[in-house]
């Protein structure tokens, strides 16, 4: 009987571990119409935010989220993170006071040469000060912000570490977390920041993180606009991480113009016949599954110059959407 009970535990315990799932959610500007694509509206913010705090949302500190995952604890349901990118004074302005009211702690990743530049539009380091000593956390963002997927490995280490140097004289945090500026990387940025003792690193891919994710490829939802109905807010916050592997290419940066790419659906809820995929590049995107569970993408035309992201997405017989996004750089 005894044997029963632990192996029911067991069980249960098993399920607990491979559900949790987390939501990772970014934005650029809150409030500022000039810039569209980078920007939500006060009033989107707030419904966002209202959201969270009316259903009963877990936001919980990112570095808390992934070192949970990290040692397979069990996450609350419905677990979320928030973060900013690049410090525009919107965020102190206008987002902040809202984050206050529901008590919601986010991270603010900084890119540390606009702010010893002083560039317009954004805030000022004893603006970041404050929001650090007020408990949010700031994390690392490089030092120029430039398209990096193709610096060498002693570019990427200086425009992490002196970055973290700065934010670290500026507001005394020692940052652990990393944002990819643009969201783009090559797969020598995880290697690099495991080594330089980071405790995860973002990419802007849509998707959810379980643990099983990579940590330092981590996907966050960028939220914009455009895009921030809060119909497709809801939709977002409930997917779920779908896990594959074999992923060829694995590196972003292209060798190959238009690229074959290979993966196996190794999550056992989903079928891999039922999975789509699709992106905007406008190379057309053909997916072929005539290897199940393996899958191929294939397209007919080169991938245009800079990011083509690609989204496959399943649905299990629950009725929950299952996410992958990919990113490729030509
Ligand atoms: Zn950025």
């Amino acid at each position: 009987m005894k044997k029963i009970i632990i192996f029911i535990l067991l069980l249960t315990m098993g399920e607990a571990f491979a559900d949790s799932n987390a939501i990772f959610i970014m934005y650029h500007r809150v409030g500022d119409a000039r810039y569209p694509t980078t920007n939500v509206t006060v009033e989107q913010f707030t419904e966002e935010m209202q959201y969270l705090h009316d259903q009963h949302y877990n936001v919980l500190p990112m570095a808390d989220i992934i070192t949970k995952l990290k040692h397979n604890e069990t996450l609350p349901d419905k677990t979320v993170g928030i973060s900013f990118d690049d410090a525009f004074d919107t965020i102190y302005t206008t987002a902040w006071p809202i984050l206050k009211k529901y008590h919601f702690p986010f991270t603010l990743f900084v890119a540390t040469e606009p702010l010893d530049k002083n560039f317009k539009g954004m805030m000022t380091w004893a603006q970041v000060k404050a929001l650090a000593e007020q408990g949010v956390t700031i994390g690392d963002h490089s030092v120029t912000h430039g398209h990096l997927a193709t610096a060498n490995v002693a570019t990427l280490e200086k425009e992490i570490m002196s970055a973290k140097e700065r934010i670290y004289q500026e507001t005394g945090q020692q940052a652990v977390l990393f944002a990819y500026p643009f969201g783009e990387y090559s797969l020598n940025f995880p290697k690099l920041l495991a080594k330089l003792g980071f405790l995860a690193a973002f990419t802007q891919i849509t998707g959810a993180v379980n643990a099983q994710s990579d940590f330092y490829l981590l996907p966050r939802i960028p939220l914009n606009q455009h895009y921030a109905d809060l119909s497709r807010f809801k939709q977002l916050l409930q997917i779920r991480a779908l896990r594959v592997s074999d992923l060829t290419p694995a590196e972003p940066v292209l060798q190959q113009n238009p690229p074959i790419i290979s993966f196996k659906i190794s999550d056992p809820t989903i079928t891999a016949q039922g999975v789509n995929c699709y992106d905007a590049s406008g190379a057309a995107l053909q997916l072929d599954k005539t290897h199940v569970p393996y899958l191929t993408i294939h397209f007919k035309k080169a991938l245009p110059s800079g990011r083509t992201r690609i989204n496959c997405t399943a649905v299990d017989k629950k009725g929950n959407w299952y996410w992958l996004g990919l990113l490729y750089i030509a």
